[in-house]
């Protein structure tokens, strides 16, 4: 059974470590400071205050429910708007005001759905390192896992050790990253994960289809499973512009 979601509310949190993980993502570490712990599950976000005026950003939860005296943020900085901005210019113990847990974008427990496949494109691989970690490593969970990450470039890549790692660990998960514009030496899966699907037999019987990324893709994406059989039901999505 998933737990009823808890409704947001204004934290204060502070920055307490920041990664460049290459020249593109940055993962971002911040400790609550009042109040203290939060609860939330695997797959919401935080909307950040990023000006005096009050314009906000939402930026997905990429680590454990299990920790709650804090959270990471794994950001996109190509945007390079108000929201990377702000993210950027941030020093260690800097205050950040945010409302949280925000949306809804949680494993569907309710659908008994047999099989998850998780298909991300850039950043929107945040939310299912949260919620691949606590399906497989917290409630134990047993069905065949997949992930898909599309990303362009392999200097772009990051957390593959991560889910290398958990694919030797759990038998039942796989993790495909494929590459648009792979180096000729790329020994891995080539191509937009669209071109994937659309060359690939989609098991349609009750498999969750859970897509992250940006709009573009989820509509091809949404497009291409329902041609293949999948139920709108199945299919879960978060777009991130
Ligand atoms: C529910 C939700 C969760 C999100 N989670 C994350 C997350 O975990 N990590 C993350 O990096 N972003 C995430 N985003 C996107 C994030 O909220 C911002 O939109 C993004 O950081 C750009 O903000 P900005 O102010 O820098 O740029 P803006 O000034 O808002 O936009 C600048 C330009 O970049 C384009 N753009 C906006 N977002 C993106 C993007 N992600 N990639 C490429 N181009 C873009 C815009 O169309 C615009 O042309 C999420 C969005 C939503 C709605």
């Amino acid at each position: 059974m998933t737990p009823p979601l808890q409704p947001p509310q204004k934290y204060i949190a502070k920055l307490e470590e920041k990664t460049e993980l290459n020249s593109k993502f940055i993962q971002f570490h911040f400790e609550l400071v009042e109040p203290h712990t939060i609860k939330f599950e695997a797959g919401q976000y935080v909307s950040i205050k990023v000006s005096e005026r009050g314009d906000r950003r939402s930026y997905s939860i990429c680590s454990s429910p299990d920790i709650d005296h804090g959270f990471e943020l794994l950001v996109d900085m190509e945007p390079g708007g108000l929201g990377c901005q702000y993210l950027s210019s941030l020093n260690f113990g800097d205050p950040v005001e945010i409302l949280a847990p925000m949306g809804i974008f949680t494993v569907d427990e309710k659908l008994g759905e047999q099989e998850l496949v998780f298909v991300a494109t850039g950043s929107g691989i945040t939310p299912f390192r949260a919620m691949i970690f606590d399906q497989l490593q917290r409630k134990g969970d047993n069905r065949p896992i997949s992930l898909y990450w599309g990303l362009r470039h392999v200097e772009h890549l990051f957390w593959t050790e991560d889910f290398e790692q958990l694919e030797r660990t759990f038998s039942n998960f796989s993790f495909i990253p494929t590459l648009s514009q792979p180096p000729d030496d790329w020994p891995l899966s080539r191509g937009r994960v669209t071109e994937i699907f659309s060359a690939k037999e989609v098991n349609s019987n009750n498999v969750g289809y859970y897509l992250c990324g940006n709009d573009h893709m989820i509509k091809d994406m949404q497009t291409l499973l329902q041609e293949k059989g999948v139920k709108p039901e199945n299919i879960h999505f978060e777009k991130f512009y």
